[in-house]
């Protein structure tokens, strides 16, 4: 039986890769320090897994749990996410996804792993000056959280090439799916909407509309951790998404309700959409979920979303506050 340790393993990407690692008679070790990640994520594994609630920042915490075990595999998602908190909290961001991954590779560097999955992610290329965006594309983030999670793959290729920590580093273009969060500050676009049409309340659209994301299933993203998990290919970072790119008037059709627009956001980019050609290629990962069957399935699971924040044009502009003042 394979060893891994999966960081961030209650939360929204990191339980539904428990649930499948569990499945494929992985032996499960799960960290989490329960901020963002809800322990109820996990009800379907949580008797065949180890779990340990504790904060990847605190090294002595981490060494004193993890040392007399030995892994084959890690995968590292815990992370703070969500733009406005990283803005009035850099400390935070910078402490979780900069020393947190410091921390977990130090850990790895004295045991021999097999490879190490880090969930990097899109937001390092900022304002892409190419479409679809491949991996060579000038990185540019825009806000501390994406710069944190930047410095996070930083480390891990250079502990990778100094250390011998065989990594892949994916980075995940907007992942949406059943379980994302649904509590704490404003966030994803999905939950926001999702949260509204239970309310029967109108889709806050930012600016025009138009600009378009590549949103990307999470079933989706599960495979291509496995893939990097079971390939023999190290040491590469890749691109994972969809295969194409929807815009949010179009997001809005296929969940279907009224509209209301807010202010264009100072840092967005108008247009994301990841080239996946090497993905597909050295991994023989392809997407298999349209936007079209992935919102389907969210909403056969809509009730989920029942206990989100709902948002309002108001309560948006609020909490955007700082959004607005330091990135205009
Ligand atoms: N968006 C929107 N209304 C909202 C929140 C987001 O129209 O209430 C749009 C936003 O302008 C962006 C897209 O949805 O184009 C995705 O936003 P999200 O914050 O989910 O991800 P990111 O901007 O980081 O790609």
């Amino acid at each position: 039986m394979k060893k891994i340790l999966i960081t961030g393993g209650a939360g929204f990407v990191g339980s539904h890769l428990v649930d499948r690692l569990v499945k494929d008679k992985f032996k499960v070790t799960v960290i989490d320090n329960l901020s963002s990640g809800n322990i109820n994520n996990l009800s379907k594994s949580f008797k065949k897994i180890d779990f340990i609630k504790i904060d990847i920042s605190n090294y002595k915490k981490l060494d004193k749990s993890l040392k007399n075990k030995k892994f084959d595999y890690c995968v590292h998602l815990a992370a703070l996410a969500d733009i406005v908190p990283s803005i009035n909290y850099p400390e935070d961001y910078f402490k979780a996804n900069v020393e947190g991954t410091f921390n977990i590779l130090n850990i790895l560097k004295k045991q021999k792993i097999s490879k190490i999955v880090y969930a990097a992610s899109s937001s390092c290329y900022g304002f892409p000056n190419k479409f679809p965006t491949d991996e060579n594309c000038m990185l540019n983030p825009q806000y501390p959280y994406a710069l944190t999670k930047r410095l996070g793959e930083e480390l891990v290729e250079h502990w990778g090439h100094i250390y011998k920590i065989p990594f892949i580093s994916l980075r995940f273009f907007n992942i949406y799916g059943p379980r994302s969060r649904t509590s704490g500050t404003y966030g994803a676009v999905l939950g926001v909407f999702l949260a509204q049409k239970l309310a029967k309340k109108p889709f806050t659209v930012v600016g025009n509309g138009k600009q378009t994301r590549d949103f990307t299933y999470v079933d989706d993203i599960i495979e291509a951790i496995c893939s990097a998990l079971k390939s023999n290919v190290e040491n590469q970072i890749f691109n994972v998404g969809s295969g194409n790119t929807y815009s949010i008037n179009y997001l809005t059709k296929l969940i279907g309700g009224k509209k209301i627009y807010i202010p264009k956001r100072p840092g967005e980019p108008d247009c994301t959409y990841a080239d996946i050609s090497k993905i597909k290629k050295i991994l023989k990962w392809k997407p298999k979920f349209s936007l079209e069957k992935g919102i389907s399935e969210v909403i056969n699971n809509i009730s989920y979303w029942k206990d989100a924040p709902l948002w309002s044009p108001k309560t948006i502009k609020l909490a955007t506050k700082d959004w607005f003042k330091y990135l205009s």
